[in-house]
């Protein structure tokens, strides 16, 4: 199925996509989130994750925030480092709203 899928989309064995947050502080009229807001990914949760994503050869990671926002979860820039120490590519979604220099550019500047 994963090569039927990296034929057709490209390198889709390669990359998944982890939803950090339920929670939003946005409430936008076309997002599903409202039927769905609560719960923040545990530590635990996503440790686990990321050492099952490293085993099966995952090489790039997209923190999705189609049901929430990813900023929400307290250590997600934390996640975010952990993730790329170990050698993945991090790409995430926001609505922008929590970021700040203080918060975000020192971990964009470190792997430019
Ligand atoms: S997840 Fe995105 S689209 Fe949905 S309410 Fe939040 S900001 Fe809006």
């Amino acid at each position: 199925m994963n090569k039927l899928l990296s034929k057709i989309v490209g390198r889709s064995d390669t990359i998944i996509s982890i939803q950090l947050s339920g929670r939003c502080n946005f409430r936008c009229k076309m997002c599903g989130h409202s039927m769905n807001n609560n719960g923040i990914m545990s530590d635990a949760v996503f440790d686990a994750t990321i050492n099952k994503c490293l085993n099966a050869g995952i090489k790039e990671l997209r923190l999705s925030s189609s049901w929430g926002e990813c900023t929400l979860a307290s250590n997600w820039k934390e996640r975010i480092e952990m993730s790329m120490k170990e050698g993945i590519n991090v790409w995430f979604t926001t609505n922008g709203s929590r970021l700040n220099s203080v918060r975000i550019l020192p971990t964009l500047l470190n792997h430019v």
